[in-house]
C-alpha cells in the first residue's frame, strides 16, 4: 500500500513556484465552492508569503468554517490515565528514558475522581490518553478505564463519549476497542517524513513506520467508525506534513468510502527532560501555523479539526475563526492532574493556554462563537460513513445548532454564574431567531430548550 509517496511530495514541494496573484485567487475562488481542493491547489496555497494575499486566504477559510460548522465550538478535555512508556521519543516527556519524571498509572478509583472533576467542570467529552506501556493487565486496563469513564454518574450528568489517544494496536485488538463503545480513536503518525520518523523513532514499538501509518486502515476494517489523524508540527517541514496529511485522507477515502473523522495539529511544546521540544527541529511560526490551519480548512472542508491548549490564547483565538470545529479546555496534562488542582512541571509538555473551562466558554461566546458540548451523532449511530454522507450535502447542520445551544443552555444552568447565563441564553435566544430554520424546528427547538431550563438534561435531535 503507498499511502503516503514521500518522494513525490518532496519532489513536488522543490519545484513548486511562488505563485502569482492571480493563481492564488483562482484557487481561492475554487475553495469557495466548499468542495475541497486538489493537491495542485493546495501547492499553491502553501507557497503564498505575500501578506495581502494570505490575509485574503484567511477570509476564504472563515468563509468555509461559517458555511459548515457555523459559528459553533465543541468541547472536550484530555484525560490522561497513565504516563508508563516503553517507547523513547525523543520530544515527549514520557519517553521511558526520561528519568525525572514520576510515574503513574492511575487505578480504577483515581480514574473515576478525574471522571468526577471533569463532570462538575462541565465536560461531557474525554479524550482518554496514555503512554506505550500498560500495566501488568495489558490493553484490559484501557478497556476498564474506558468502563469506569462511562459509569460515573454525578447530579450534573456524565461524559457521554470517550474517543481515545493510545498506541497503534490489531484488527482484533480494534476489534475488542469498538466494543467498549469509543467514540474516535485518535493516533497522530507525528512526522509523516519516514527518514525523518525512523531516525527519531529507533526502539520499541514505535520504531515500525509502517505499523503507525497503517493503524486508521485496521481501524477502520475492525469496524471503529470514527478515526483522528494527526501529526505533531515541528519535526519536519510542515508543507511536507499537510501534504502527506491529504495524501492519507484520500487513501483511507478511496479504501473506505470516508476519510478521518478529525485531524489534529499539535505543534512540538517545551517538555520536561527533552531537549528536542525547546528546540524543534523544523519550528513552525505562528504565521505558518495559522496559514496550515487555513489551508486545512479550504482542502478537506468537510473534515473536524482539533486544537488542543498547547496553544496560547491569542493563536487559539486566530485558530478558531480560520477553521477549527474543536477545542479542548482547562485540560492538565499528567494523570491525576485534574484531582490534584495544580498545573505541575511534570505533565506531557507544557499548555499554552491554562485557562478554566469556564474562562474559555465565556471568551469564546464574547468572541461570536456557541460552545457545544454536543454527543447527539454519535448516540444516534451518525458516525463514519453516515455522518459524512449528511454533512456533505448540508444535512447536518439541522441537528448541530439545535444540539449544539441545547447543550450549551445544560452548561448554562448547571455551570454558568449569572453574568455568563444572562450573555449566554441572549445568545442562544437570538440564534434561535434567525439561524434555526424554518418555523417547525424552530418552535420544536424552542419547546426542548425550555425542558432543558425546567431541569431536563440530554435531549437532543
Ligand atoms: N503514546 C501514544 C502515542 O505516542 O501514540 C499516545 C499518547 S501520546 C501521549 C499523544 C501525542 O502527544 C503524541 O502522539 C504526540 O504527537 C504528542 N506529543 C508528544 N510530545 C509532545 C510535545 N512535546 N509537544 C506537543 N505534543 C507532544
Ligand atoms: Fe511514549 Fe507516546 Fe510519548 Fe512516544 S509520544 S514517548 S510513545 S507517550
Amino acid at each position: 500500500m503507498d499511502i503516503v509517496d514521500g518522494k513525490a511530495i518532496g519532489s513536488r514541494l522543490l519545484a513548486a513556484p511562488r505563485p502569482e496573484p492571480s493563481r492564488v485567487r483562482e484557487v481561492l475562488a475554487r475553495a469557495c465552492e466548499f468542495k475541497g481542493l486538489p493537491d495542485e491547489d493546495v501547492l499553491t496555497l502553501l507557497a503564498v508569503e505575500d501578506p495581502e494575499l494570505l490575509q485574503e486566504c484567511f477570509a476564504a477559510a472563515r468563509a468555509a468554517k461559517r458555511e459548515i460548522y457555523g459559528n459553533r465550538i465543541v468541547y472536550f478535555a484530555p484525560l490522561y490515565i497513565s504516563n508508563l512508556c516503553g517507547n523513547d521519543c525523543p520530544y515527549c516527556a514520557f519517553r521511558a528514558a526520561n528519568k525525572t519524571l514520576p510515574r503513574r498509572a492511575l487505578s480504577q478509583d483515581e480514574i473515576r475522581q478525574e471522571t468526577e472533576e471533569l463532570i462538575d467542570q462541565g465536560h461531557k467529552r474525554v479524550l482518554m490518553v496514555s503512554g506505550e506501556a500498560y500495566p501488568k493487565d495489558g490493553l484490559r486496563y484501557i478497556f476498564d478505564s474506558i468502563r469506569t469513564v462511562y459509569s460515573v454518574r454525578k447530579a450534573h450528568g456524565n461524559i457521554r463519549r470517550v474517543n481515545v489517544n493510545i498506541a497503534p494496536l490489531s484488527v482484533d485488538d480494534f476489534r475488542l476497542l469498538q466494543k467498549e463503545g469509543i467514540g474516535t480513536y485518535q493516533c497522530f503518525q507525528e512526522t509523516y517524513h519516514e527518514p525523518t520518523y525512523r531516525r527519531l523513532h529507533r526502539k520499541g514499538s514505535k520504531a515500525d513506520y509502517r505499523n503507525r501509518l497503517e493503524v486508521m486502515d485496521r481501524a477502520l476494517e475492525a469496524g471503529i467508525h470514527d478515526v483522528g489523524i494527526g501529526a505533531l508540527f515541528g519535526l519536519s517541514d510542515w508543507r511536507f506534513e499537510v501534504l502527506a496529511m491529504l495524501g492519507h485522507i484520500r487513501h483511507l477515502e478511496e479504501r473506505f468510502g470516508v476519510g478521518p473523522h478529525t485531524i489534529s495539529v499539535p505543534r512540538l511544546e517545551p517538555a520536561l527532560g527533552s531537549e528536542m521540544s525547546r528546540q524543534p527541529p523544523h519550528a513552525v511560526s505562528d504565521r505558518d501555523f495559522l496559514k496550515l490551519v487555513a489551508t486545512l480548512r479550504l482542502a478537506v472542508p468537510y473534515t473536524g479539526m482539533i486544537l488542543s491548549t498547547r496553544e496560547s490564547v491569542a493563536i487559539r483565538r486566530q485558530a478558531l475563526e480560520l477553521g477549527i470545529s474543536q477545542i479542548s479546555a482547562g485540560s492538565r496534562t499528567d494523570p491525576g492532574g485534574y484531582s490534584a488542582g495544580d498545573q505541575p512541571e511534570s505533565g506531557q509538555f507544557s499548555v499554552g493556554d491554562s485557562r478554566s473551562l469556564g474562562e474559555v466558554v465565556a471568551d469564546v461566546l464574547e468572541q461570536g462563537h456557541i460552545p457545544s458540548f454536543c454527543t447527539g451523532c454519535y448516540r444516534l449511530g451518525r458516525v463514519g460513513k453516515d455522518f459524512m454522507d449528511l454533512a456533505k450535502p448540508g444535512l447536518i447542520k439541522a441537528h448541530c445548532l439545535p444540539n449544539a445551544l441545547l447543550t450549551f443552555a445544560e452548561y448554562l444552568c448547571d455551570f454558568a454564574g449569572p453574568e455568563l447565563s444572562r450573555k449566554g441564553f441572549a445568545t442562544i435566544d437570538r440564534m434561535v431567531e434567525t439561524e434555526v430554520l424554518g418555523p417547525g424546528l424552530r418552535s420544536k427547538v424552542r419547546g426542548m430548550l425550555e425542558r432543558v431550563r425546567s431541569g431536563e438534561r440530554d435531549i437532543y435531535l
